[in-house]
């Protein structure tokens, strides 16, 4: 009928009307297919990998909701180090769909296809000896129904990869749809791409906990009209005690916007150190504004501990495959990305901090400059390009532009 043949990467697929097929998340997958090949590589500790062939011993992924099979051929043929691939989908188009496309490119040695229920699916891979090095959940809109079962389908120390594009859920417009998906209130806040990452990283964490498990984010990235996150998850009871410490409520000012981090816990090691990643700030004492003396809106909890490791995004920076025809695009984010400051959850605008005192905005390097000689770190966010992450107090930010 009304086939087309659509290329990308390595694969060669056949696309109808039917089957849910989106050109723009070609981003979105070569960056998967690059992370994965590190995550391969670190998990097969050999350098004699190939793409396309199995490997013993090499890793076990499941796509979860695999629609037209794109992005498991493309994992097939482009990840160095697999063993087995699942594609699975609840569509019976879809499904027959994976078939002829497997077939096609000549993977079925690594590409199996599946009809169920993602969820069912996840759920029955639970036992230590079913469960899978790499869970892949790329829904329609909100990932939350999935994540229950998904994080107990990966092995300890396993990799699980989450899209969401529900981004007007997440980034405050319905901020009860928020509470009920995700299980935390967003804010309408110019910082609302990191907030969602945050968002969904707590919600993932929350679902992990219930089975003394938790995570590591490696790496969390918001593109064009998504957010995608790849956490390791781990298996430890005692220490999902440290995941109140990891959480934040976040207070937004009514007025000038200046936001507020107050950690859920602050948990003591055994040595009495505190936690690496505690955060400087304690809640308003009372709900204005020290600043402008409005009152406050309350979000959270969000996630406030570290979104990426550093040590795996340079890896997947240098190692990128240069086949990959985004591969400019991850290398640029992801050099971004290496930069941030972790311990500096959320950002400023530097054009909405000049338009709340309406003042004209001062350019980007200088006001950068500024922050730097009074003593303080400052950085980037992927997120936006006019964004100001910094360990500066809010008042020193306030100071500097009305100096200005
Ligand atoms: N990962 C694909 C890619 O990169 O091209 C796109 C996946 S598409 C956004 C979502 C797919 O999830 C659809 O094909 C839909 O049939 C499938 N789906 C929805 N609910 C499901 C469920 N409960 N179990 C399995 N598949 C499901």
């Amino acid at each position: 009928t009304d086939q087309q043949t659509i290329n990308e990467g390595r694969a060669s697929i056949k696309v109808s009307g039917n089957v849910f097929y989106n050109p723009v998340q070609e981003f979105n997958r070569d960056l998967s297919i690059s992370v994965l090949n590190v995550f391969a590589r670190e998990h097969c500790k050999s350098d004699k990998l190939e793409a396309g062939v199995k490997h013993e011993g090499g890793i076990r992924i499941l796509e979860a909701l695999s629609a037209t099979g794109l992005r498991s051929i493309r994992y097939a043929k482009e990840i160095c180090g697999v063993s087995e691939i699942v594609a699975n989908d609840i569509s019976r188009n879809a499904v027959a769909a994976i078939r002829d496309n497997v077939r096609d490119n000549q993977v079925e040695e690594l590409v199996v296809a599946s009809e169920n229920d993602a969820i069912m699916l996840m759920y029955e891979h639970h036992s230590k000896e079913q469960q899978f090095d790499v869970v892949d959940l790329d829904p329609y809109g909100c990932p939350s129904r999935f994540l229950d079962s998904a994080v107990q389908a990966v092995c300890d120390g396993g990799l699980l990869l989450v899209t969401a594009t529900d981004m007007a859920v997440l980034a405050g417009n319905s901020p009860e749809t928020c509470y009920s998906k995700y299980g935390a209130i967003s804010l309408r806040t110019k910082c609302c791409y990191e907030m969602a990452l945050r968002i969904l990283l707590q919600c993932i964490e929350s679902h992990a906990n219930r089975y003394g498990r938790y995570i590591e984010p490696v790496l969390s990235l918001s593109a064009d009209f998504y957010i995608r996150v790849f956490v390791k998850i781990y298996t430890g009871a005692h220490k999902c005690k440290f995941s109140t410490s990891k959480l934040s409520m976040v207070y937004q000012c009514n007025g000038c916007e200046t936001f507020t981090l107050s950690p859920l816990g602050v948990l003591k090691t055994a040595d009495n150190k505190q936690v690496k990643f505690k955060l400087p700030t304690g809640p308003p004492v009372n709900s204005q504004c020290e600043h402008c003396q409005h009152s406050h809106l309350l979000g959270g909890p969000i996630w406030s501990a570290p979104i990426h490791n550093p040590d795996f995004v340079q890896k997947v920076v240098t190692e990128a495959p240069v086949h990959l025809n985004t591969v400019r695009r991850i290398q640029g984010v992801l050099n971004v990305i290496f930069e941030e400051l972790l311990d500096c959850p959320l950002y400023f605008i530097l054009e909405r901090l000049s338009g709340i005192l309406h003042l004209t905005t001062p350019p980007m390097m200088e006001f950068r400059s500024a922050i730097l000689n009074a003593g303080y770190r400052v950085s980037f966010s992927h997120s936006h390009k006019t964004s100001i992450k910094t360990d500066a107090p809010p008042k020193v930010i306030w100071d500097i532009l009305r100096c200005w």
